[in-house]
């Protein structure tokens, strides 16, 4: 009998000894049926799972080392008793006692009211909500330990719904402060105290960094765990709190190592695999594009340009440990391009992506830009027909909307090589559309891409043995912490300079009562025949009442603005009214334009000098700082109106302070890191939950140092040990890193 009841023996396990697993989850199982009404004696093969199993599956807690690390939020302390008399008011306490009276009351509400008495004093216990079993426990006479917080009532002192049970003089008191986890409605604490400690028991644990490697001072791991899940009577509870106990300390420690490791692996994995050779013809492609352009790139857009064609270029240098080059050549082959272009918005990445194409399709190797959005694919779109087209590259054009002869006609032109360069959503990457000859994708908007996407991207050269080069463009700028961990695999070129001829956008924050003086702005900027953007916020809980208030706001403006023509644009319009309204604001026959965050990323039209965002104080500063960047981008001074809902707090008025204080994406995206954390940058590369649990960027540098320099050794004079502590922590996620 391996399939536990509560969760499925981990690979390990079986080795470690299925007996001990089977009995660990046994008395687990047992444990839930006193909790519970399950009634698991002996699992059958496909046992159906109970309601608290399935609870504690969609809390991410399938193996016994999730539930090993799945840690408490507090603890109760159950391992003394404080006489009635000296239990301080408004404290948490345990007391102990004889029951004294016990009644239900039907006065105002029906009560049951039980006053318990010890040596010291008495303390009437109020229960709103009971049942008969309560009344049972506490009739007359017995002993019962209770634990609540006492406060003076109008009877004398009280505790409102105390936790009880029934004890004997000789019962003895918790050796251990009793874990209190983050669980859910469906999964009660006291299963999931059982299932976390039975786990822990049988989980693999035993040290697998070999000896020395482990910063001294840092308990064995199993020992950490055991102290923080059941910390001993009077632990310095201080130290478990606030992460700096050296149980803490080596849990944040293993973590980041695991981190270190899959990203070392997965780079060291990468530099043995092999992407087209490409190369740049002197008068090719790229240098007719360049002539062709009807502006000069900026000093940075030429650096990240040699720094992208540098990697498309270079041959591949089989290592020692490689595997011998596939082609007859060394010169066939290259390293893939693993590369993040990074760019605060308006910067010019699109032309960078169009010269990165330009070398891949001029040598002979299709080029795929895909975008999260069919607009801002079609930004891209639009720009590249008008550069490249002229000189003869055939373009496709996928996305969701494009259906039936339009679209099989494309996935024709992909499949023979007609088209070389393909731009569109995700539907670029369907099983459907195959490419005659993958050499290059090109990513925007990175962090809004899905992991799997991006997998499914890199699997369209897997027949022929080779990887397309992969190239990530964003404009939130990730913040150099962020770059050292979770992007360590990733190189990164930045374009630190913003075309000539830009004014910079003023920014000016008002609270939402002077709205009429902001709409009058409005109507003096359309009167000068200025473009104005109108921004509505996304409301994450409610796509309705999202739509509802861009409605509104559509419907004031409309009838502010008699004159105007004013669009709405929100996530729910089909794609095709989308592009008809999109179209209408890019012709300039559009003054106003009102819309959810769907503008967020890739339009462009510099007549647009004015851009009020509503709620500010809802979005995160990176996203505010991108909507901003859709104006300023002709000559006229723009301005971006922050308009918030007061009252703010202090934190509040700070972040809409930073946005007017700077222009910077990077000083921007730094401060985003301190009030958001992580999340914001990491999109789907963590899968939903967050790859760091434990440790913090900010402040476990030193540990996180400490892990950087271990990683390598590791890796290479130890590589069991490096990979079952990867499996350990990571397990399917460690794939997921790769992509
Ligand atoms: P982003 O980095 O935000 O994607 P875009 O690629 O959309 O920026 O470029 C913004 C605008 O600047 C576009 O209209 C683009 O054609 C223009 N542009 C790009 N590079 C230059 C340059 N070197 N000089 C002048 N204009 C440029
Ligand atoms: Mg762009």
């Amino acid at each position: 009998m391996s399939d536990s009841p509560v969760d499925p023996p981990p690979a390990a396990a079986a080795k470690a000894g299925a007996k001990a697993s089977a009995k660990a989850s046994a008395q687990a199982s047992a444990g839930a049926g006193a909790g519970v009404k399950a009634s698991v004696k002996s699992a059958p093969k496909p046992a159906a799972k109970s309601a608290p199993q399935r609870a504690m599956e969609k809390l991410g807690l399938r193996r016994d080392i999730d539930l090993a690390l799945h840690l408490p939020l507090r603890f109760d302390d159950e391992t003394q008793v404080t006489p009635i008399a000296d239990a301080p008011d408004g404290e948490p306490v345990q007391v102990e006692g004889t029951v004294r009276e016990s009644h239900i009351e039907l006065r105002s509400r029906r009560q049951l009211l039980v006053r318990i008495e010890d040596d010291s004093d008495s303390l009437l216990l109020r229960f709103l909500n009971f049942y008969p079993s309560h009344q049972k426990t506490l009739a007359v006479g017995a002993r019962v330990r209770v634990r609540g917080e006492p406060r003076s009532g109008f009877f004398g002192r009280e505790m409102v719904h105390p936790q009880f049970k029934a004890v004997a003089t000789d019962t003895p008191l918790a050796a251990s402060l009793t874990p209190v986890y983050p669980t859910s409605a469906q999964l009660p604490q006291a299963y999931l105290r059982k299932a976390v400690a039975a786990a822990l028991q049988r989980a693999p644990l035993d040290e697998v960094l070999p000896p020395g490697t482990v910063p001294a001072g840092l308990p064995p791991l199993r020992q950490a765990l055991d102290q923080l899940h059941h910390p001993p009577a009077g632990a310095a509870g201080a130290a478990l709190q606030d992460h700096s106990h050296p149980a803490w300390q080596r849990l944040k420690f293993e973590e980041l190592l695991a981190q270190q490791l899959s990203q070392l692996a997965s780079q060291r994995e990468r530099a043995r695999l092999q992407a087209p050779l490409l190369r740049q013809r002197p008068g090719g492609l790229v240098d007719r594009l360049l002539a062709a352009l009807p502006f000069q790139l900026t000093a940075a857009q030429q650096r990240v340009c040699s720094e992208i064609k540098a990697d498309l270029c270079r041959p591949h240098q089989a290592d020692n440990d490689g595997p011998p080059p596939l082609a007859q050549g060394p010169g066939e082959r290259a390293t893939p391009m693993h590369r993040l272009l990074q760019g605060d918005v308006g910067s010019g990445k699109t032309v960078v992506a169009a010269i990165a194409a330009a070398v891949a399709i001029d040598s002979g190797w299709q080029c795929a830009l895909m975008a999260p959005t069919e607009l801002l694919a079609e930004q891209h779109f639009r720009k590249l027909v008008q550069w490249l087209e002229p000189l003869g590259v055939g373009i496709a054009w996928l996305t969701g909307s494009r259906k039936g002869r339009a679209r099989a006609q494309m996935v024709e032109q992909v499949a023979s090589g007609e088209a070389m360069l393909v731009v569109g959503t995700q539907a670029v990457i369907q099983d459907s559309v195959h490419f005659a000859r993958l050499g290059l994708a090109i990513i925007d908007e990175q962090h809004r891409f899905g992991v799997a996407q991006r997998l499914a991207l890199r699997r369209k050269l897997a027949q022929q043995s080779l990887e397309p080069h992969l190239l990530m463009m964003s404009a939130t700028p990730i913040p150099r912490t962020l770059a050292m961990t979770y992007f360590a695999d990733l190189d990164v070129s930045t374009i630190d300079e913003l075309p000539p001829g830009r004014t910079p956008v003023l920014t000016k924050v008002f609270a939402d009562d002077r709205r009429g003086q902001v709409v009058q702005r409005i109507i003096e900027a359309v009167a000068l025949g200025r473009q104005v953007y109108w921004v509505c916020p996304l409301i994450e809980e409610s796509e309705t009442l999202d739509l509802q208030n861009a409605t509104e706001a559509h419907a004031q403006l409309s009838a502010a603005l008699p004159g105007a023509t004013v669009g709405l644009l929100h996530g729910r319009l089909p794609p095709a009214e989308k592009a008809a309204v999109m179209a209408q604001f890019v012709g300039g026959q559009m003054q106003l334009l009102v819309a959810t965050t769907v503008i967020e990323v890739g339009v462009d039209v510099p007549n647009a000098s004015l851009m009020v965002i509503e709620h500010a104080e809802r979005f995160g500063l990176s996203q505010l700082h991108q909507l901003r960047g859709r104006v300023g981008r002709g000559a006229v001074a723009s301005v971006c109106v922050l308009l918030y809902q007061g009252p703010l707090s202090a934190t509040g008025k700070d972040r809409l302070r930073a946005m007017a204080e700077t222009n910077d994406g990077f000083e921007i995206a730094r401060r985003d890191l301190e009030i958001r954390g992580p999340g914001e940058f990491m999109g789907a590369r963590q899968s939903g939950d967050a790859l760091l649990r434990f440790a913090d960027l900010a402040e476990d540098a030193p540990l996180l140092q400490q892990a950087r320099q271990l990683a390598p050794l590791l890796l290479t004079h130890h590589t069991v040990a490096a990979r079952a502590h990867v499996l350990r922590w990571l397990d399917t996620r460690a794939d997921f890193l790769k992509a």
